[in-house]
């Protein structure tokens, strides 16, 4: 569905900022690559590039790519942004940019939805989902492209339902330099973790896409040129079973009938290890990791943070369960809790060795806004501004002692020799228990076979000549080698030599020891 009965036309120009250098986006592998040079399409803002009118010229540019240059500011009558928290700068930097050539510039996506009052030079804000608010944006643009004369504040009452979403305009992104493809189904997560920002964003009662619209992304995704992984980005695809159950089948089909082109991952909590019935189905769908929220190790912080649900089976347990089913466990973790005690941090290397999860996200405790952890520290007086540290809580242990602790984890769960020991012990009992799926025609033809060899040149060069863990590398990389395996040799050394620089830098105080941290650091991403 687009928006509709809006005969003016007005040309838009969408600008997704840069991000702040961070664990999660992988950016110390692009250089390893073909020419990847961002994480992920943003679903947001190519959502709303295909709601506009259907005459509406739209541009989108991702600054993570290039920036967005004198002549598109030009050509452009408003300028729409989007973004989370941690981008908040760059966006900042875009609405001045724009302001230079006096465009109106509206910006939406979680991180206005949640905090208005971080943007007071934006003309609109768009708050909340796509609905109401946004037939209002584009009905004053049609009315009057010039900039207001004061703020204006547009609020989602009525949401447009996820059935009648449009496919995202994936078409107008250069999918190729992405390190990933990107589709959603649902949003919403029933469970109310203290610190998650999820259900007061987008709601309890997950809300859907049918099956059909997503084989239909995923056709789209394909003709576009996506193959490789794509991650549902759901806040937590079984938050609601059934649609999880409704839509698997249909990811089955459609893998057999394309020869499973794509390899899917999705964000769940760890309570999927007692559903063996998706587990399944998810596997024969060839999802071949699930990024969990384990948050901690440790069962009274479970409790105290209202993640209960991370213990109705015994963590490692369920972690060993997803492997059975071919998927890695990718791991949320938090450090800062009040229930943290001195020794916590030795208690999750301890964890990271016995699980054997190689890509764990270890952050700081960072208070979100219109969450109950925000709540109740505002209420204990223990939320604090200042841009010198990493996080805004006040923590019961000592902030440099938190901080001292995690930058111990993140050096040593990231020495090369450990992380590799943990991706070999996948390689034996996780990857094997894949589905084994056909070597496609696409997989066999010249341009991808060209893509690998360029990525393995990168690699050896790169790691295994230059590199300073070359023997760890080697030691890996060769018996891959001899089984054949160069799929899963490429996907682990870059995910790994991100994981080995960003933890060395971060170890030394070069990063934000949180991801949701809204420390404003400049974006190391460099678009140019
Ligand atoms: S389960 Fe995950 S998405 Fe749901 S509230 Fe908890 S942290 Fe947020």
């Amino acid at each position: 569905m687009r928006a509709r009965g809006i005969e003016t036309v007005r040309r838009i120009l969408c600008v997704f900022p840069r991000y702040t250098s961070s664990f999660g986006t992988f950016e110390y592998a692009y250089p390893l690559t073909d020419g990847v040079q961002a994480f992920m399409p943003p679903q947001g803002l190519l959502l709303i590039a295909a709601y506009l009118p259907e005459n509406w010229p739209v541009r989108f540019i991702d600054e993570n790519i290039r920036p967005a240059a004198r002549e598109d500011f030009e050509w452009a009558e408003a300028v729409f942004v989007s973004g989370m928290h941690i981008q908040r700068q760059q966006m900042n930097d875009i609405c001045r940019r724009a302001h230079a050539f006096d465009l109106p510039v509206a910006i939406g996506g979680p991180s206005v939805s949640a905090c208005p009052d971080y943007y007071p030079s934006f003309d609109y804000l768009h708050v909340g989902e796509l609905g109401d608010a946004t037939d209002d944006l584009l009905a004053r643009l049609a009315r009057d492209p010039s900039r207001p004369a004061q703020q204006v504040v547009l609020k989602t009452n009525d949401r447009v339902a996820m059935t009648d979403f449009p496919i995202p305009a994936y078409e107008l992104a250069e999918v190729k330099r992405y390190f990933l493809g990107s589709i959603q189904y649902s949003s919403g997560c029933p469970y109310q973790c203290e610190f998650c920002d999820i259900p007061g964003l987008y709601g309890r009662n997950p809300r859907l896409k049918s099956p059909q619209q997503i084989i239909a992304e995923l056709d789209r995704l394909l003709e576009c040129g996506v193959t490789g992984s794509v991650y549902f980005v759901d806040d937590n695809f079984i938050g609601n079973r059934k649609a999880a159950l409704d839509l698997l089948p249909h990811l089955i089909e459609w893998q057999k009938k394309t020869g499973y082109v794509m390899r899917l991952a999705c964000e769940a909590t760890l309570n999927i290890a007692k559903r063996p019935e998706i587990l399944e189905k998810m596997r024969e769908a060839y999802f071949i990791t699930i990024f969990c929220g384990i948050e901690t190790p440790d069962p009274d912080a479970l409790k105290a943070m209202q993640k209960d649900h991370n213990m109705m089976v015994p963590i490692l347990e369920g972690v060993r369960t997803i492997n059975s089913y071919g998927m890695e466990v990718v791991s949320g973790i938090i450090m800062g809790l009040d229930t943290d005690k001195p020794e916590t941090g030795d208690a999750l290397l301890a964890f990271v060795e016995q699980s054997n999860i190689p890509l764990l996200t270890i952050n700081l405790l960072q208070a979100l806004p219109q969450t109950p952890l925000w709540d109740r520290l505002a209420k204990e007086n223990r939320l604090i501004e200042d841009d010198s540290r990493d996080s805004n809580v006040d923590f019961l242990l000592p902030y440099d002692q938190v901080v001292e602790s995690w930058k111990k984890c993140m050096k040593v769960a990231f020495e090369p020799e450990r992380l590799y020991a943990r991706y070999q012990h996948q390689v034996d009992f996780t990857y094997a228990n894949r589905l084994k799926v056909p070597v496609t025609p696409e997989q066999k033809s010249w341009a991808n076979i060209k893509r690998g060899l360029t990525m393995l040149r990168n690699i050896f060069w790169k790691i295994g000549v230059l590199g300073d863990y070359r023997r760890v590398f080697w030691k890996f990389a060769l018996q891959r080698l001899r089984h054949g395996d160069i799929e899963d040799l490429i996907a682990v050394a870059l995910v790994a030599h991100h994981l080995i620089k960003y933890a060395r830098l971060a170890s030394v105080g070069h990063h934000n020891a949180s991801n949701y941290s809204i420390r404003l650091r400049e974006a190391a991403v460099p678009a140019e």
